[in-house]
């Protein structure tokens, strides 16, 4: 049996940081993933400023061998009606990288062990320990598995009929120099493109000679033919080439305002979008994967001899960082026919698209870095 002072099940943004913070403070960390290394994830692949920082990730390092695409402006618009473009001047407000880089790049810098290739499928609470797939054994465990992660479906009731997750699909692909010169979206510039019934958006985005495109949306009724509909307006609009790939990949995952699943179990927490930490316009959740990662590492290398202080800190952390959860009341929705009333003028608005839905939902210029204790 190897032993480990914590493990962590799930090697995308939040187990790799957690992974990172804990190795750096002499734990005994192991990341076991299902997957080997690179390996592909479903994803647009925006991250702001504030991730890079908080992973102490060089963007002019980084970009040196991987691609690190500057966003200095969006074009936002409702489908069916004229976009505004927003600038947001010289300095880069956000960046695009490729999710099978980024996840290899934060994972192999960890310094944890790894057990990749394995999946979990043995989890055992003895002797006050957790054991692992009968060959692993760690005080600590922490669920960073993404959406479906095998910890959460342990802790009460599990990923089920009772959430209400995005479903989103994409695909990312090379273009070749032809649908390069085809293309009119612009790398510094992605599109993002709300739905009539404001349930979900599309985007367009480039990055170097790659090109992502995909439709998110907060039910998963129909969700093929609501990115059909996107890609073919913006192929009448000549921003992407005709000639795509056909095979869009599908994933789900949850809003913070409606996570109700449990956080904390004994000696266990859980991180990323296996915690249900998306933000709730946006759908971005590498942000709160990683803050959620770094809060835990925070509490763990500060207090990890008072186990439930751990637990309960960690579950009032989380809150106060990201807000109301779905499962905790209160407040105020706007119906749904007012929303639709007033969308369409506000989205012609350089203001509303530009200091609410640009700055305050995607980039989250008011929130600030995450400050820790210690
Ligand atoms: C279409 C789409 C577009 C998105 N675009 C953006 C974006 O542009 N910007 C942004 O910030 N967020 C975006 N998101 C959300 C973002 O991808 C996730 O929030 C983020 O990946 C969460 O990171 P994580 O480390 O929690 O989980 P993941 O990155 O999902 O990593 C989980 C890991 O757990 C492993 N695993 C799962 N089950 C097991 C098991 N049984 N045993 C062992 N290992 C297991 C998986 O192999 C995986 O490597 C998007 C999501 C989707 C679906």
């Amino acid at each position: 049996m190897d032993e480990y002072d914590l493990i962590v099940v799930g090697g995308g943004p939040a187990g790799s940081s957690l992974a990172h913070a804990l190795t750096h403070r002499g734990w005994r960390v192991l990341v076991m993933d299902k997957a080997r290394f690179p390996r592909d994830k479903t994803c647009a692949g925006w991250v702001t400023p504030a991730v890079l920082e908080s992973l102490d990730v060089n963007p002019e390092t980084y970009g040196r061998d991987h691609v690190l695409q500057p966003i200095r402006s969006f074009r936002v618009g409702l489908m069916g009606q004229e976009p505004v473009e927003t600038d947001h001047g010289e300095e880069p407000v956000s960046y695009g990288i490729r999710r099978c880089e980024f996840d290899n790049y934060l994972l192999e810098r960890s310094g944890a062990d790894m057990a990749l290739g394995e999946k979990l499928h043995d989890l055992r609470r003895t002797e006050g320990a957790w054991v692992l797939n009968k060959r692993f054994r760690a005080a600590w465990l922490v669920g960073a598995g993404g959406h479906f992660c095998p910890v959460a479906a342990r802790l009460g009731d599990g990923p089920g009929g009772y959430e209400q997750p995005v479903t989103a699909k994409e695909v990312e692909f090379e273009m070749t120099p032809e649908q390069q010169q085809r293309c009119r979206a612009r790398g510094d510039t992605p599109e993002l493109w709300f739905c009539r019934d404001l349930k979900g958006y599309g985007w367009v985005f480039r990055k170097e000679e790659y090109l992502n495109i995909g439709l998110g949306r907060q039910e998963n009724h129909q969700l093929s033919v609501h990115l059909a509909e996107f890609v073919r307006f913006m192929q009448d609009a000549g921003r992407i080439p005709e000639d795509l790939p056909r095979r869009y990949k599908g994933h789900a995952y949850l809003l913070h305002g409606h996570a109700r699943r449990p956080l904390t179990d004994d000696h266990c927490l859980l991180v990323g979008d296996a915690a249900g930490l998306a933000y709730d316009q946006s759908g971005e959740g590498i942000r709160p994967a990683v803050e959620s990662s770094l809060l835990a590492a925070d509490l763990l290398a500060r207090l990890g001899d008072r186990p439930e202080t751990v637990v309960a800190e960690y579950d009032r952390a989380i809150r106060a960082r990201f807000g109301r959860r779905g499962d905790e009341s209160g407040g105020v929705r706007l119906p749904e026919w007012l929303k639709a009333t007033v969308a369409p003028p506000l989205m012609r608005t350089d203001w509303f698209t530009r200091k609410v839905v640009t700055e305050k939902w995607f980039l989250h210029t008011d929130v600030p870095l995450l400050h820790l204790s210690a």
